[in-house]
């Protein structure tokens, strides 16, 4: 009986030094919140921008937001000072997850809170939280999308060929697991042809999401393969980069293919009302901030946080507790219902 009352006691005692050090931990207003973001690779991150200052300012914190344009090195040297200005909490879109662990185990020892936000970080034990779009369904409605563009010009079998993004954002290679989930089994029947043979991840991938090195390698594709063969469609995993596939296709004279999207960014609306990129991904940039925004308020009143995935983002080290948003297919057709919320957005698709 005393073995088991000590046992009690010494558990007991445990459970309470944990909760005193993860749900007390709250702040007060006017808090330092630094907010990593990546380079301007799309517009997402651009709009993020003035939005966590704004959002963040009129939560009566004070924000310090930052890109990192030089690249992994600048991120790494922003997080420590944002770290030694004595931030609450880190919120952080890696340029490369995978770097960081040095400065999140010194935010980590500093009682910082870490926030991933829309891309993971790897590799380490220092990050609390994720917040993002689901990048596996992402993935799927791109795949979905392009089987229904295809099929809305004609029947298969159909040749295609696959981008994926920047291997050092852990996104990538979800996106692209996500559509291959759907393409993969049209892919086995025959109904899909990648016609340069390039289905592995690693042969698909666009470094830096650059524009330029997927023109290239569109450019590349176009000689090699489609000499006089029909190319029907091409997995893009954004917008910025489904631009530059299709401008090397326009240059090719080639009728244009079905092409895939992400992001809503404002020319490649255009490009869908006009027929020629065929769809993007709404994954409004506003209400992943003011989500992100929101768990700050959380963590500054001491509470828990929600979450709605908790088993999904394995980050090698850790399986990290995500909160998850929806993300929506745009195509020519829904696309006024999809922006009727969005001023900018609605403008282009009602002129
Ligand atoms: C984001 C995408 C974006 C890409 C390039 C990804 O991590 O999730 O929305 O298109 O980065 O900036």
């Amino acid at each position: 009986a005393i073995a088991a009352i000590s046992a009690l006691a010494i558990s007991g005692c445990g459970r309470d030094a944990g909760s005193e050090a993860e749900g007390e931990g709250g702040f007060e207003e006017g808090a330092a919140i630094g907010v990593a973001l990546p380079q301007k690779t799309s517009e997402n991150w651009v709009l993020a921008e003035g939005l966590f200052n704004d959002g963040l300012t009129e939560a009566g914190y004070d924000p310090d937001v930052q890109f990192a344009n030089g690249g992994v090195s600048e991120q790494q040297n922003q997080i420590s000072s944002m770290i030694t200005n004595g931030v609450e909490v880190l919120i952080v879109g890696a340029i490369d997850g995978a770097q960081l662990g040095t400065q999140l185990a010194q935010a980590k020892e500093a009682g910082i809170t870490v926030i991933a936000y829309d891309r993971l970080l790897t590799n380490t034990e220092d990050v609390d939280y994720y917040v993002a779009y689901d990048n596996f369904q992402v993935g799927e409605l791109q795949g979905q999308a392009l089987l229904d563009g295809m099929a809305e010009r004609g029947e298969g079998p159909y040749n295609i060929e696959l981008f994926a993004g920047s291997p050092d954002d852990a996104n990538a290679q979800v996106f692209f697991d996500g559509a291959m989930s759907i393409l993969e089994p049209e892919i086995e029947s025959g109904n899909v042809v990648v016609a340069s043979g390039q289905t592995e991840f690693n042969q698909a991938v666009t470094q830096g999401w650059e524009a330029g090195n997927a023109q290239t390698r569109m450019d590349t594709l176009l000689t090699g393969t489609y000499g006089s063969e029909d190319l029907d469609g091409v997995l893009s995993p954004n917008d910025t980069l489904a631009r530059a596939i299709l401008t090397s296709v326009q240059a090719s004279g080639k009728e244009l293919p079905i092409v895939t999207g992400q992001d809503s960014e404002v020319e490649s609306v255009r490009s869908i009302m006009a027929g020629e990129q065929y769809s993007t991904i709404n994954k409004d940039t506003r209400a992943l901030v003011s989500h992100a925004i929101e768990m700050v308020q959380g963590l500054g009143a001491g509470e828990e946080l929600e979450i709605n995935d908790p088993d999904s983002y394995d980050n090698g080290v850790k399986v990290v507790p995500a909160y998850l948003l929806e993300p929506q297919i745009v195509t020519m057709d829904n696309a006024a219902e999809a922006y009727e919320n969005d001023p900018t957005l609605s403008e282009i698709v009602n002129e």
